[in-house]
């Protein structure tokens, strides 16, 4: 611990993230996830901008810096012309490079998340396709979608693919 600060501020986005802002929480008046989580995008400016390295760890430690949904929806309406949305993608990359992340079920469903995103472009050219939708990994999917993975060649021939 120590200069969490300095590692954020030499993020080559933050210049043009975080100017000075003035807490006048329009960001979070017009933020979609401030509507649906214990979510604060004006306080994680304001903890950003004050440099407290014990309040800082803790943010890139929380589920809070995973709650963002990046549309940034902040960033015109800032009167400052701050990007909250940004500031939150730099916490973020610096909770992975410190590995904080681990410490948040939001951060390491994201991670992982964006990781399998990554190969599934690298690997087949797409975010995400059918055939890597894999039951086990995407329980959300519900039986229906288990059924047809266990049956897809079946399913194919049925109707005309090899
Ligand atoms: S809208 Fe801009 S100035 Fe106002 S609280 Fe949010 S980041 Fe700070
Ligand atoms: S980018 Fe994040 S902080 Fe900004 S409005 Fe969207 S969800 Fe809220």
């Amino acid at each position: 611990m120590g200069n969490l600060i300095d590692i954020i501020k030499s993020d080559v986005r933050y210049e043009d993230s975080l100017k000075a802002c003035m807490n006048c929480g329009i960001c979070t008046a017009i933020c979609p996830a401030a509507e649906f989580y214990d979510y604060d995008p004006r306080r994680i400016c304001d903890t950003v901008q004050r440099g407290d390295e014990e309040q800082v760890e803790k943010l890139l430690r929380s589920d809070t810096i995973w709650y963002c949904g990046q549309c940034m929806s902040c960033k015109p309406r800032c009167p400052r012309g701050n990007i909250p949305g940004a500031v939150i993608n730099i916490l973020r990359k610096v909770s992975q490079d410190m590995g904080y992340y681990k410490e948040s079920h939001m951060g390491r469903q994201q991670v992982d998340l964006m990781a399998g995103i990554g190969d599934n472009i690298l690997n087949i050219g797409y975010c995400v396709h059918p055939d890597v939708v894999f039951p086990e990994k995407h329980p959300e999917q519900g039986p229906v979608w288990e059924w047809y993975v266990k049956n897809i060649k079946a399913v194919n021939r049925r109707n005309g693919f090899p």
